[in-house]
């Protein structure tokens, strides 16, 4: 098990000096410290911008509105001629459709005007149609007073000529990519994809498909981790290529890394960071570049590596995961979406782990760990948390049935009733 004592071998010194465990907030700050953002840019069309870093600041060549329009069907008037009208009311002098200019407005009259369409020159507010009266005529009397400019879309009031719209290192969401078309853009500058090498290993490892639930041999499971792990780096818009299980072999883990480190900008790993012998993450990393080993503290995920892989031409980073499922995907969430976040040149407008609510704790937590917790629970209609029965390392179920994280600081017992630290897992998986 990752987390225990280990009788001391070639790779681990007879007496183990224990380091104090890293906060949280320190291990993230020197993990970022060490990274650099891609600069390489390419176009893309709109159609594939969808969670691409935007590399250059949009800026706008035009107003949006470009004109000052109508948001109603009904009237183009002039308030005043409108409010000194006779009983009878106002001719309409011209009919204007959204796409066509009309002429100005004749005094004296009002223009049948719809959603959209280019306010008539002279005319300073649109009534909308169940605001008028109109006679057998067609004569058009404005029932409620009418307000200068009411029913008017001023133009530039979205976006003025010469300004930002969306900012560079902005990960595009398809409303920022509907404001890009807005202002005429049909390519745009995105930083590169990330390249990710993926590994899982362990001898016990199997992959699903590989053979069926009956046939798995004694002391086999299935790996779980490679899979979620390469679905939140695409999410992050990373290309992935999983190298699939590692055997615990140090030149087997070699090689791989060897191989890997030439083309991506990071290899990840899960398992074999932990100081087991069977464990060979640590010392192929160290043969081939430089390794950081830390014990962070927060349960679940203590032990966590990060280095480089040597090549030619640079290096490719380096991180190990716990091989714990859990563990893995709190670490995951908590160290490398932002590592990746800044990697792939995003300037994030949030903290590593977005949005945290204030919520109330619908359960007691007596024991707390002296780690910050990551607990996995579920929120309900009231905003009353529920915690998962089980919150072992090893049961990735509490966190498919969680819909949130409560973060909860080192040592901190928690009773029904109090508020608690909620992250929301809708905000970490995108
Ligand atoms: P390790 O960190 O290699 O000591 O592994 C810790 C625990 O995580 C062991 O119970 C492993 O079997 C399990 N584990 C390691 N890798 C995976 C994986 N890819 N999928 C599921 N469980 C794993
Ligand atoms: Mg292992």
């Amino acid at each position: 098990m990752s987390e225990q004592p280990i009788p001391p071998t070639s790779q681990t010194p007879a007496v183990r000096s224990f380091k104090p465990l890293k906060p949280l907030d320190v291990a993230l700050a020197e993990l970022l410290a060490t990274v650099t953002p891609c600069h390489d840019v390419e176009m893309v069309d709109l159609a594939d911008a969808d969670g691409r870093v935007l590399a250059r600041d949009a800026v706008s060549a035009l107003d949006v509105p470009g004109f000052d329009n109508s948001s109603m069907d009904g009237y183009a008037v002039c308030v005043a001629e409108a409010a000194a009208a006779s009983e009878q009311g106002l001719p309409v002098s011209q009919r204007i459709p959204a796409g066509h200019f009309g002429a100005p407005l004749a005094s004296e009259t009002v223009a049948r005007i719809f959603t959209g369409a280019p306010i008539p020159e002279h005319a300073d507010a649109v009534v909308m149609q169940e605001e008028c009266a109109v006679d057998e005529l067609g004569r058009v009397t404005v029932v409620v007073p009418a307000r200068v400019g009411q029913n008017i879309r001023r133009r530039g009031e979205d976006v003025g000529q010469g300004t930002c719209v969306v900012a560079a290192g902005t990960r595009l969401r398809p409303d920022h990519i509907g404001l890009l078309a807005s202002i005429g853009q049909a390519s745009i500058p995105v930083v590169r994809r990330l390249r990710v090498a993926l590994m899982s290993t362990g001898d016990e490892l199997i992959l699903p498909g590989q053979v069926a639930p009956a046939d798995l041999p004694p002391g086999a499971i299935y790996s779980s981790n490679a899979f979620f792990l390469a679905h939140l780096l695409k999410r992050l818009g990373c290309e992935v290529h999983d190298f699939g299980n590692l055997p615990d072999s140090l030149e087997a883990t070699k090689h791989a890394f060897r191989e890997a480190a030439q083309n991506h900008d990071l290899v990840l790993t899960s398992g074999g960071v932990s100081v087991g012998e069977e464990d060979h993450v640590k010392p192929a990393v160290q043969s081939l570049g430089q390794l950081d080993l830390w014990s962070i503290a927060i349960k679940p995920g203590k032990p966590f590596a990060h280095g480089r892989l040597d090549r030619a031409d640079g290096a490719a980073h380096f991180i190990g995961l716990p091989g714990n499922p859990v563990s893995s995907f709190v670490t995951f969430l908590v160290l490398v979406r932002p590592f990746i976040q800044k990697l792939s040149g995003q300037v994030r407008a949030e903290g590593p782990v977005g949005e945290a609510l204030q919520l109330t704790a619908n359960f007691d937590w007596p024991k707390p760990d002296k780690r910050r917790e990551f607990l996995r629970v579920r929120r309900d209609a009231t905003g009353q948390l529920h915690l998962f029965a089980n919150q072992s390392s090893g049961v990735l179920t509490s966190v498919a049935w969680a819909d949130g994280l409560v973060d909860n600081p080192p040592g901190q017992a928690i009773a029904k009733g109090d508020t608690v630290t909620f992250l929301p897992l809708s905000n970490l998986l995108g």
